[in-house]
C-alpha cells in the first residue's frame, strides 16, 4: 500500500513551500528528516562544494515502492501530515512531502530506492521525470540534488559563501546527531570527513562525538519532572562556556527547537557561575504532551511557545541550579592533553573526575605560618552582624579545608590540601563571600538600622535627584532613615546594619548610583545589582596587603558560601594545580 496521502488544500496554503527550500541548509534538513522519518539507523549526507554542486543523502530505512518514489515528487503529497492538527503535533517531524517537490523544481534530482522488495530508480530534471527504471535491492534509500537552483539564477545569488552554507549544515546536523543518538551521522564536504557518530543510542557520547571529548569530560547529566514536563540531557560545568548561545541544543520531544525564553532561563541558571556574556554547553531534552506545545509555530525558523512557560522555567531553573550546586568546581589550571575524540574508555573514566567526594572526618593538622601575622586586622573589611546561615558549611562543605601558604604577588593566594594546591584569587572570593552576605540581607528585607552619629549629607546633581526622589521608596524599605534637606540634598540620619561599617558614606553613594542608573526595579535584579556593586567597590582588592589571619578567615567564610567557586561576576575565585598534576610536571608520574 502506499504510503504517501495526499494533503489537503487547507494544509498545503498554510505551508509557503518557497520558504524551505532558500539554503542547502533547508535542503539537508529536508532530506535527513525524510530519512529519519524511513527509520534509518545511518544518515549519511555527501556535499561537493558545501552542497551548491551536490547534495547526496543515504540511509538505510525502509525505502519506497515504485508509486511513492514517483508520489514522492508530486506536490501536496506527504506520508506525515493528514490534517492541520498533525502539524502542531511536535511528535512528528512534520512539513515532510512538500519541500522535495520544491527542491526537485529547482535542480537535477536522482533517487534510488528499495523496500527490499522492489529497487527503483527515478531521475528528474527541474521537476520533471525523466526516467524511472529498476535499480539494484539494498534496503533505504540515496538521493542526490545536484546543481541546485540551476534554472534559478536569482536564488543561486542569494546563496550566501560556501563556507556559511557548510556551517550551516554542519551545526543542523550536530543538532540532529544530540536530538537522535541512535541515529549514526556522517557528514562529508569534498571527501573531508566533518562528523561522524556513534549511534549507539548514548547522548553522552554523541556529545564526544561532536564537540570533542575536553567538553564531553565536562559535562554533567541532568534529570527532572514535574507534572507538565519530564527534562533531561547534559550542561557543561561552568568553567567551560562560548561566547555565543551555539553550545546549547533544546529538543522537545525529540525535535530540535529553538527558544530565546528558554535560553534565557538557563543562562539564568547559570547565574554568576559563568561569567557575564558567556554561553554553557547545554543539550536539555524536554517531555511534554504535545498540547502543551504553542501552536503558533513557524515551520521553518524552529520557534516553540509553550503554554505552561513558567512551570517549565521553573523545573529546568531547579534542576540546573541543583546541578550546580552539587559539584566540586574548581577548575584544573593544566587541561588534560586531549588529540582524538574518539577514545571511549578515556571519556568513561574522565567526566566524573570532578565528582569528588568530600572528606569530612579528615581534619587538616594544625596550621602553622612563618608569616608576619601581626599586620593590620583585614581592615575590617568583613561584615557583621548578618547571620548566614552556619549549617551550610556542615550540610554542603563544597570546599574541602586547606591550609593557606602564603601570598603571590599580593594578589593569589596559595594553598594546599591532600588532593592538591590551590590558587585563590583573594579579590575575587572576598567579592563572592560579601555579595551572598549583602545578598541575604537584601533579599530577607533584614531591617535592623544604625543610627549614624554625625548624620551624612548627600548632595546630587540636579537630574540623578529628580530620579531618586521618585524612588525614596526604595531607599526606606532598605532600611534608610532620612530626610530631604535642601535642594537636592538628602540627610541620612541612619542606614541599615548589614552596610560595611568601615566605609558607609561609600556604600550609600553606591547604592543611590545603583537606583539612579537602573530602569529594572526587579526586585531580585535591584538586589543583585546592589550586592554585586557593594561586593565589587567594597571587598579587598588585588595587591591589598593582607595578613594570614584575614586569608584564615577568608578560607572559612569562602567555604560557607554557596558558590564558592566564582565570584558574582563569574570569575573563578580558585583554581587547582591536583597532586597528580604536580607529579605529572615533575615527571614523577606519567
Ligand atoms: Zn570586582
Ligand atoms: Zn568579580
Amino acid at each position: 500500500m502506499s504510503k504517501i496521502k495526499v494533503m489537503n488544500e487547507d494544509l498545503a496554503n498554510k505551508i509557503a513551500a518557497g520558504e524551505v527550500v532558500e539554503r542547502v541548509m533547508n535542503v539537508v534538513k529536508e532530506l535527513v528528516e525524510n530519512s529519519i522519518d524511513a527509520e534509518a539507523s545511518i544518515i549519511k549526507v555527501e556535499l561537493f562544494e558545501s552542497g551548491v554542486k551536490e547534495i547526496k543523502v543515504t540511509d538505510d530505512g525502509i525505502g519506497m515502492d515504485k508509486e511513492d518514489s514517483i508520489m514522492a515528487f508530486s506536490r501536496h503529497a506527504t506520508s506525515k501530515l493528514k490534517t492541520l492538527d498533525d502539524l502542531f503535533n511536535i511528535n512528528s517531524l512534520g512539513f515532510r512531502g512538500e519541500a522535495l517537490p520544491s527542491i526537485a523544481s529547482v535542480s537535477n534530482v536522482l533517487l534510488k530506492t528499495s523496500d527490499g522488495k522492489v529497487g527503483t530508480m527515478v531521475t528528474l530534471e527541474g521537476g520533471i521525470v525523466k526516467e524511472v527504471k529498476s535499480c539494484d535491492l539494498v534496503k533505504g534509500t540515496s538521493i542526490t540534488i545536484s546543481n541546485l537552483f540551476y534554472n534559478t539564477p536569482v536564488r543561486l545569488k542569494y546563496l550566501k559563501s560556501l563556507y556559511t552554507e557548510l556551517a550551516n549544515v554542519s551545526d543542523y546536523l550536530s543538532k540532529m546527531a544530540l536530538s537522535y543518538p541512535s541515529i549514526k551521522f556522517i557528514l562529508i564536504n569534498d571527501s573531508k570527513e566533518l562528523i561522524n557518530t556513534s549511534g549507539n543510542g548514548d547522548l553522552l557520547k554523541t556529545i564526544n562525538n561532536i564537540y570533542g571529548l575536553v567538553v564531553a569530560s565536562k559535562m554533567m547529566e541532568i534529570k527532572g519532572e514535574n507534572d507538565d514536563y519530564k527534562i533531561s540531557g547534559y550542561i557543561s560545568y561552568p568553567e567551560l562556556s562560548k561566547s555565543n548561545r551555539s553550545g546549547i541544543t533544546l529538543l522537545v520531544n525529540n525535535r530540535y527547537v529553538k527558544s530565546n525564553e528558554i535560553v534565557r532561563c538557563i543562562l539564568d541558571s547559570y547565574h554568576t557561575y559563568i561569567f557575564k556574556d558567556r554561553c554553557p554547553y547545554v543539550v536539555l531534552k524536554i517531555e511534554v504532551d504535545p498540547f502543551l506545545v504553542d501552536v503558533n509555530v513557524h515551520p521553518t525558523k524552529m520557534e516553540v511557545k509553550f503554554s505552561k512557560m513558567d512551570s517549565l522555567t521553573n523545573l529546568i531553573n531547579k534542576v540546573i541550579s541543583d546541578r550546580l550546586s552539587n559539584k566540586t568546581l574548581i577548575p584544573k589550571a593544566i587541561e588534560e592533553n586531549v588529540e582524538d575524540n574518539y577514545y571511549e574508555d578515556k571519556l568513561e573514566v574522565n567526566y566524573e573526575v570532578n565528582d569528588r567526594i568530600v572528606d569530612k572526618d579528615k581534619k587538616v593538622e594544625e596550621i602553622k605560618f612563618d608569616f608576619d601575622i601581626t599586620k593590620k586586622e583585614f581592615e575590617n573589611k568583613e561584615i557583621d552582624n548578618i547571620e548566614i546561615d552556619n549549617n551550610i558549611e556542615e550540610l554542603n562543605p563544597r570546599l574541602k579545608e586547606m591550609r593557606p601558604i602564603g601570598i603571590v604577588h599580593g594578589t593569589y593566594i596559595i594553598c594546599e590540601n591532600p588532593d592538591g594546591m590551590f590558587i585563590i584569587d583573594q579579590h575575587a572570593a572576598a567579592e563572592r563571600i560579601n555579595y551572598e552576605k549583602y545578598y541575604h540581607a537584601l533579599s530577607t528585607h533584614s531591617k535592623n538600622t544604625i543610627d549614624v552619629l554625625i548624620p551624612y549629607k548627600i548632595e546630587l546633581p540636579n537630574n540623578e535627584y529628580l530620579i531618586l526622589e521618585k524612588h525614596f521608596d526604595i531607599l526606606k524599605e532598605l532600611g534608610f532613615n532620612f530626610e530631604e534637606f535642601g535642594s537636592n540634598t538628602i540627610i541620612i540620619r541612619s542606614h541599615p546594619t548589614w552596610l560595611p561599617k568601615y566605609a558607609p558614606l561609600e556604600a550609600i553613594k553606591k547604592i543611590i548610583e545603583v537606583i539612579v542608573n537602573n530602569e529594572d526595579f526587579d526586585e531580585d535584579k535591584f538586589n543583585e545589582k546592589v550586592s554585586i556593586t557593594l561586593a565589587c567597590k567594597m571587598s579587598i582588592k588585588a595587591g591589598d596587603v593582607i595578613t594570614m589571619p584575614d586569608i584564615e578567615y577568608l578560607l572559612s567564610e569562602l567555604r560557607k558560601t554557596k558558590n564558592p567557586f566564582t565570584c558574582p561576576h563569574g570569575r573563578p575565585t580558585i583554581i587547582t594545580y591536583t597532586k597528580y598534576d604536580l607529579e605529572k610536571l615533575f615527571k614523577r608520574a606519567m
